[in-house]
This record gives structure tokens, sequence and C-alpha cells, in this order.
């Protein structure tokens, strides 16, 4: 079988997406600063391009945990490396690549809210509320999508595809 990737969001309905949801929070955090804690690997894309559209002063920072194997969730969560600086007393926005079951982002809110930050937001570029599981309260949406599998825009299929300026979906065809 070979892969094929579908477009979903093309680059400029993504870049365009990502604008405003800049303008949303520079609007929404006037007067502040803004931590912004990005998921590794699959929100680093993303992170980086909505920084760039955030006009109040932002700071960054990096968390890994664990997530899916190739295609399916595994439902279980890890801390792979913590965050290097105190959120305490800090806006933060968790930045992620998307919400599926909710799993992650229900451990990983409940884990930084534990550690006093004066506020706590969820900014996800894609969000599949087909599949929730676990509730998430998540503030600040890119795009809702169907159940289906995507790459793109930092998001892998098996480590690969994280470079594409769009968000596909993969197709498996006979060669
Ligand atoms: P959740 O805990 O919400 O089920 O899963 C969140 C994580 O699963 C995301 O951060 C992402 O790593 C992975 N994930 C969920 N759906 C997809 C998808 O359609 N494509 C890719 N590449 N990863 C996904």
């Amino acid at each position: 079988m070979k892969e094929q990737i579908k477009v979903l969001l093309s680059e400029e309905e993504v870049n365009a997406r990502v604008k405003e949801l800049g303008k949303k929070i520079t609007e929404e955090y006037a007067g502040e600063s803004v931590h912004i804690v990005c998921i590794l690997k699959g929100a680093v894309f993303f992170a980086c391009e909505l920084a760039k559209r955030i006009e109040v002063p932002v700071s960054l920072d990096f968390m890994s945990v664990s997530s899916y194997q190739g295609t399916t969730s595994t439902g279980e969560v890890q801390i792979i490396k913590d965050l290097e600086h105190s959120i305490e007393g800090k806006n933060v926005i968790v930045v992620e690549d998307i919400v599926d079951t909710g799993r992650t982002l229900h451990y990983l809110l409940s884990n930084l809210s534990s550690r006093n930050p004066k506020s706590l937001k969820l900014c996800t570029l894609l969000d599949k509320p087909d599949r929730r599981v676990v509730d998430v309260n998540v503030n600040y949406t890119g795009f809702d999508i169907p159940d289906e599998f995507v790459v793109g825009f930092g998001l892998d299929y098996d480590q690969k595809y994280r470079n594409l300026p769009y968000i596909g979906v993969v197709e498996f065809v006979e060669k």
C-alpha cells in the first residue's frame, strides 16, 4: 500500500485562521503578557506561527507527553519532558496541535493548574469533538474537523509529514 495525502485545510486557510487567533489573544490579553506552553512535538509549528501573530509580550516553554503509536491512541499520558520554567503567577496558554479523546489535555490541564498560574487557557489548532471521551474546556480552536487521521503543520504519521504547510488526511492506496 502507498500513502497519499488529501488536503483537508489549505496553507492559506490555516495561516488565515492562525492570524485570527493571534488577534483574538492579543485583544483578550491587552496590557498583560502571555506564557505559551507548547506541547512537543506536534504543536511546534502552530505555536511558532501563533506567537508571531500575538502582539503582547510572549514567553515560551515546552513540554513533551506521550501520545499516539501509529494511528491509535494508547490512552496513557506520561510526562516525557517537563517545563524549564515555573508557571506560577503567569497567564499560561497551552498550545496543542489537536484535541481528540481529550485524555492528554485533561491530564495536562489539571497538572498545570496545580502549579498556580495566574490564568490557564487552552488553544488548539484542531479539534475532533466527535471523538471526545473526557471533557476538556477548549478556549481557542482553529478548526473543528471530522474523525479522520490528519497530518501536516506539525502533525505526523510515524514521524513523517510534520513539515507539510497544510493539513491533510492520510489515504492508503494500492501501489
Ligand atoms: P487525545 O489525548 O486528545 O486523544 O490525543 C491528543 C494527541 O493525539 C495529539 O496531541 C496528537 O499527538 C494525537 N492525535 C490525535 N488525533 C490525531 C490525528 O488525527 N493525527 C495525528 N497526527 N495525531 C493525532
